[in-house]
């Protein structure tokens, strides 16, 4: 009998990640244009030196960090390979077959391929009309049988965000046997003051996990580190379920390092807020329907006009991430960079 995989695997879309194209100006996933600073390649250096060796099962150097960093208990810390990582570790560590996973739909394109791979079934909410996760329909979708659900704030791809207020309602509102997901992988872009600091809530909640990373704001999307901050006995399912050592040495040498340098690093976050309202302005003086973001990439409301959108952008070799029949999400690279994407979008005649 010829050897097969799982039958429903076939139906799982597949994690598209963002392309590369050789002179290009990459716009299209939301990544730091940016080097990390000198002192994060060194510490990278000097782990690259002990590659030989297996990395600290636990993180537990950067664990104790992000401790003091945070102010919170370390039972309550998992670190992962990014943030993508700690969603497919807290999915397990929560969901079987015929379980329930809410999301708001468009989001994050891995909860729902997550979601599919432990068996879970997803339930999908559309967005508000004006781009916005809708509060009162991811309440309304939750079942007996929802044991997850995610917020993303800011949302990618549309950049919009929910206000702390709405938020603990939410919070309130929602049945005890519920856990919701707080993804804030684009916090530090933030600067509407509504916005809840996931941190402060989550240290008064107990059906609450915050989800964070070192790929954005920290510059270090390709040595995969993030953290979760969840109730004890969710941060321990969450590491019991981790694919051992897949925070290598390299990872935990570039968070801790960039930690250090924490404040060059949010220093940088100002220039993206400051041309990230650039662009948009641009854009909407040009026509786009652009809602207002707070992270580090804007989104355009193209709908079926995206493909070519997409080709015209690839043609001025500027590529951005177009989801067909949707919008386009461009990230905020460098002045010089946004400045030729602006000028993709003058010429775009679809
Ligand atoms: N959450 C959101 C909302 C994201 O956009 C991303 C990356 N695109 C992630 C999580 C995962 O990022 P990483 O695994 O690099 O931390």
């Amino acid at each position: 009998m010829p050897i097969t995989v799982r039958a429903d695997l076939a139906a799982i879309p597949d994690y598209v990640p963002g392309r590369k194209i050789p002179g290009a100006i990459v716009l299209s996933s939301n990544e730091a244009a940016t080097p990390p600073p000198d002192a994060v390649l060194a510490a990278i250096n000097e782990a690259a030196a002990e590659v030989n060796r297996y990395p600290l099962w636990s993180s537990d150097d950067l664990l104790a960090r992000l401790e003091k960093h945070l102010d919170v208990d370390a039972a309550r810390i998992c670190i992962g390979a990014g943030s993508v990582s700690l969603c497919q570790q807290l999915i397990q560590t929560m969901c079987g077959p015929g379980d329930e996973v809410v999301f708001p739909w468009r989001s994050f394109e891995a909860y729902p391929i997550l979601t599919q791979i432990v068996g879970a079934r997803e339930r999908r909410v559309p967005l508000t009309a004006d781009h916005r996760q809708d509060l009162d329909a991811l309440l309304a979708a939750i079942t007996a049988a929802t044991r997850l659900v995610f917020v993303c704030v800011p949302n990618n791809p549309t950049g919009t965000v929910l206000h702390a207020a709405d938020l603990e309602r939410f919070l309130d509102a929602v049945p005890d046997h519920v856990l919701v997901v707080l993804d804030e992988a684009y916090r530090e872009f933030v600067r509407d003051p509504r916005v809840p600091d996931g941190l402060r809530m989550v240290a008064a909640r107990d059906n609450l996990v915050l989800l964070r990373t070192f790929s954005k704001a920290y510059g270090l999307a390709g040595a995969r580190a993030g953290y979760g901050i969840a109730p004890p006995q969710v941060a321990a399912g969450m590491r019991k379920v981790a694919i051992p050592f897949s925070v290598s040495r390299l990872a935990q040498a570039a968070a801790l390092a960039s930690l250090d340098v924490a404040d060059e690093l949010l220093a940088r976050c100002e220039v993206v807020v400051a041309e990230r309202g650039r662009v948009r302005d641009e854009l909407l003086t040009m026509g786009y329907e652009v809602p207002e973001s707070q992270g580090n990439f804007v989104w355009l409301a193209l709908r079926e006009r995206t493909t070519a959108f997409n080709e015209h952008c690839l043609d001025q070799k500027v590529l951005v991430r177009g989801f067909a029949g949707d919008g386009a999400r461009v990230t905020i690279g460098l002045a010089e960079e946004n400045d030729v994407f602006l000028q993709a979008a003058r010429t775009f005649s679809g």
